[in-house]
């Protein structure tokens, strides 16, 4: 499909499937490399990873590898005017073990420089960070991304797990919304 209609948007063609797990096999392979004697646990965080997690496990090599799913939560403190962050779905220490991040989009980095910090209090021995699309120019936080499928510009992209209002999670191309 060249074109997408979304709630009241419409979204363009931007990389196909094959192009995405193209630099998703990149990866992949670097992981595979880094961690080939190492038992990482690997740490998606859901919603958005879903699809670039397992298109990123079924290329990935290393034998002695753990998956797991996690979501942050976030809702409005009625006692104070700030957001508060929760993490769910964590049923195992991590304490000692090397853990690679599983993210779907770096934006400003806000949320993967909260859960780094988070991972490191608890105990991490590693953390790194593998996400399938960063914005580097929306980069406020200061992180270290290891691993980058698809660097982007700053416009608001759809498909292969990424939503608008919940809708276009499951296309599997990517796409950014049609200014025109
Ligand atoms: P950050 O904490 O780095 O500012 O934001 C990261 C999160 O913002 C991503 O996990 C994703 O949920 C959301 N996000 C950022 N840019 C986009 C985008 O272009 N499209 C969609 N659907 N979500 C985005
Ligand atoms: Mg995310």
């Amino acid at each position: 499909m060249e074109k997408v209609t979304l709630h009241d948007k419409t979204f363009r063609l931007l990389y196909s499937h094959d192009e995405l797990c193209d630099a998703v096999k990149m990866c992949a392979d670097k992981i595979s490399a880094d961690y080939k004697d190492k038992e990482p646990l690997f740490i998606s965080v859901l919603n958005g990873s879903f699809m670039f997690t397992a298109e990123l496990m079924k290329r990935i090599d290393v034998p002695k590898g753990e998956v797991c799913f996690i979501k942050v939560s976030s809702y409005q403190d009625m006692e104070s005017t700030g957001t508060v962050s929760h993490l769910i779905g964590l049923n195992r220490t991590i304490v000692g073990r090397d853990i690679v991040i599983v993210e779907d989009m770096v934006d400003s980095g806000c949320s993967m420089y909260n859960l780094v910090n988070k991972f490191k209090e608890d105990g991490a021995r590693s953390i790194r960070i593998a996400t399938m699309f960063i914005k580097p120019n929306a980069l406020k936080f200061p992180i270290t991304v290891n691993y980058v499928g698809k660097e982007l510009e700053n416009d608001f992209v759809v498909g292969f797990g990424l939503d608008y209002n919940e809708y276009g999670r499951q296309l599997s191309d990517l796409y950014v919304l049609d200014e025109n």
